[in-house]
């Protein structure tokens, strides 16, 4: 039998409690408020909202169609709209080209398609580094763009939020949406990844 060993919070944590009492106590908070904003963002929001709009981009060519035309009114087509996703612009890799999202400014990232950004996406090395250095930066994110590809890099900002739509691997023909959108990491979203087919071998040492 292993003894259980019980964590205190983190200072953070125990911050953020304090916090919440504060403002139910003062009423400025209602009971439950910050349980169902969390939700939101960690369940209804997120990249699988990302992965399904690419998932039927990959499958549905006139969808695509519109997507690339349009992503604002295609992605609302698919339900997903809202804060900081109020002008979409979707933005296609093709073997010839690979694009990669960063604000520079701040932390602009589209919510309603990616849910909130990862820390490093908000970290000034990232913000300023992938503009001058892409395919180093890139790299590091264990990603090696061939030098006949070309990187381009697009800054969002408070007005317009990009979606890449990565590639779709090889190997997926005949693969169902649902199955698709399985392989749409956040990262292949934001142009920091590719979409990769499950290695048969994974696990295997
Ligand atoms: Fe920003």
């Amino acid at each position: 039998m292993s003894e259980s060993f019980t964590e205190p919070p983190s200072e953070r944590a125990l911050r953020i409690k304090a916090i919440e009492s504060v403002l139910l106590e003062k009423k400025i908070l209602a009971p439950g408020a910050v349980d169902e904003i969390v939700d939101l963002f960690e369940n209804q929001l997120g990249p699988r909202n990302g992965a399904k709009i690419v998932a039927r981009a990959w499958t549905d060519a006139a969808y695509k169609e519109r997507l690339l035309a349009n992503g604002t009114e295609a992605i609302l087509e698919m339900g997903f709209a809202g804060l900081q996703g109020e002008y979409m612009v979707v933005l296609e890799n093709t073997p010839a080209i690979h694009h990669v999202v960063v604000c520079t400014l701040c932390s602009c990232y589209p919510w309603p398609v990616l849910g909130l950004p990862p820390n490093w996406y908000k970290t000034a090395p990232y913000r300023s580094r992938v503009v001058i250095e892409p395919r180093a930066v890139l790299s590091e994110f264990g990603l090696d763009v061939p030098d006949d590809v070309e990187v381009r890099v697009y800054d969002s900002n408070n007005e317009l939020r990009y979606l890449v739509l990565p590639q779709r691997p090889v190997g997926t023909e005949g693969w169902s949406e649902e199955a698709l959108a399985e392989i749409v990491t956040r990262d292949s979203m934001i142009g920091t990844a590719v979409c990769k087919v499950p290695n048969a071998d994974e696990g295997v040492v």
